[in-house]
C-alpha cells in the first residue's frame, strides 16, 4: 500500500486551505459535508492525524473515529428526520476509495428514497451551509 500523502484533499481541509461545511471539530476530529453527497445530510468525519485509510491508521485514533461517528451520526439522523443511518468507509481504490486520508461517511437514509451515486453531483453550497448548521444544532 502507497504512504500517506498529506497534500491530499482532506489534509488541505484540516489546513483549512480548502473551505469547508463544518459539522463538529475537537483537537483530534474533523466532520464536515460532503460536496456529492449520495443522500441529503451526507457528512465525512475525518482524524486530524494523517492515514491513508483504515488499513494503516492507529488503534486508537480508530476508536476515537468511530464514537465521535456515533456522535454526529445521532446527530446528522436527528437534524435531517431521517428514517435510518448508514455508515461507509472504502479502502483503496479497488474499493472505491478516492481521497486517500481515512473518513467515514454517514448517510442519512429516507425510507424509499435510493442513494445517489459517489461522486455524483455537486450539491449546492447554500443547501449544504443550511444542512451543516441543522446537524450541529444537534450537537
Ligand atoms: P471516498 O470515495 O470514500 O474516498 O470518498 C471521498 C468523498 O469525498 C466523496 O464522497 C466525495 O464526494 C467527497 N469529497 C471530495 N472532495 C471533497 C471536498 N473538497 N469537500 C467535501 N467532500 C469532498
Amino acid at each position: 500500500m502507497a504512504e500517506y500523502d498529506p497534500d491530499n484533499i482532506f489534509g488541505k481541509v484540516i489546513k483549512g486551505d480548502i473551505p469547508s461545511h463544518k459539522v463538529f471539530e475537537d483537537d483530534d476530529t474533523l466532520a464536515f459535508m460532503d460536496i456529492m453527497p449520495m443522500s441529503r445530510g451526507h457528512v465525512l468525519v475525518i482524524p486530524k492525524t494523517g492515514s491513508r485509510n483504515l488499513l494503516d491508521a492507529a488503534p486508537q485514533v480508530l476508536a476515537n473515529l468511530i464514537q465521535k461517528t456515533q456522535r454526529v451520526a445521532r446527530a446528522a439522523m436527528a437534524a435531517m428526520e431521517a428514517d435510518g443511518v448508514r455508515i461507509m468507509q472504502f479502502n483503496e481504490a479497488a474499493a472505491g476509495q478516492t481521497v486517500f486520508h481515512l473518513h467515514f461517511h454517514i448517510l442519512p437514509m429516507y425510507e424509499g428514497v435510493a442513494l445517489k451515486s459517489h461522486t455524483g453531483e455537486m450539491a449546492d453550497a447554500d443547501e449544504l451551509a443550511a444542512h451543516a448548521e441543522k446537524i450541529r444544532a444537534e450537537l
